[in-house]
């Protein structure tokens, strides 16, 4: 998978260097461009946002140098292009799911009040769009939310996480909350693994396990559970 990142941050994404992505980005599963949206500007400020048309607080980011950016960076119409943005669709487990099937995602890292409308509208007509969120919460910048949607997409790709049956029992994948996980010692400070998980039966522990989601799902988050 090609991963192109387009933010006038751009060292938010050092981080990709480490941990599980940062292997898979050495053993060649991952390939990711991390461009720098100034670089695509022409005026001694290097300048990317103005004020709004219409009037209100805060700058909106100029249409110009995005522009440009994904003349550079989208190759053909495989491409999906993910602007993170409070007003977009929700993203889910299922959005990653579908995201990591494809071999080209850029992502459009907004600022300031957001990018001009038009960048949206154009891109869509040489690519698949998505403005999506990562929650009801307003961040300063989408390099969290990419940060946080390239981890989750990421690990879905083959080959990045060592066991694949590791991605399967895992909250949201079945519609519930993951059941709550034990390791050694059986006893610290006084508190018990529960017993059934050292009894070596695996129909009771699978039994107890799906309880347990089921009572999770439905105390801390029961609109999982609406039809
Ligand atoms: N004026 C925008 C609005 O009310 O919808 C919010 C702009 S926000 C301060 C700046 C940028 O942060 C957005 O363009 C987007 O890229 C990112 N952002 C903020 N909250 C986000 C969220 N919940 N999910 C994804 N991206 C978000």
């Amino acid at each position: 998978m090609r991963i192109d990142i387009i933010s006038i941050f751009p060292e938010f994404f050092g981080v990709l260097d480490i941990s599980l992505l940062g292997k898979a980005r050495e053993r060649g599963i991952i390939d990711l461009g991390v461009h720098n949206l100034r670089d695509f500007t022409h005026d001694r400020h290097r300048t990317v946002d103005d004020t709004p048309y219409g009037g209100g607080a805060g700058m909106v980011m100029k249409p110009e140098p995005w522009g440009e950016a994904f003349d550079q960076v989208l190759q053909d119409e495989s491409s999906v292009v993910i602007f993170p943005s409070p007003a977009g669709e929700r993203f889910t487990q299922a959005t990653a799911r579908e995201l990591a099937l494809e071999p080209h995602l850029v992502f459009g890292c907004g600022r300031y009040e957001g990018i001009d409308q038009r960048v949206i509208a154009h891109t869509a007509t040489r690519a698949r769009v998505r403005e999506v969120s990562l929650g009801d919460y307003v961040l300063n910048g989408g390099e969290v939310a990419v940060m946080a949607m390239i981890e989750a997409i990421g690990r879905l790709v083959p080959g990045v996480v060592g066991n694949p049956e590791s991605l399967t029992e895992e909250s949201h994948e079945d519609g519930l909350l993951e059941y709550p996980s034990y390791t050694k010692p059986a006893v610290w400070r006084d508190l018990e693994v529960p017993p059934v998980l050292l009894s070596g039966n695996h129909g009771a522990i699978a039994a107890w396990r799906h309880e347990q989601q089921l009572e999770r799902t439905r105390r801390v988050r029961p609109d999982l559970l609406q039809p």
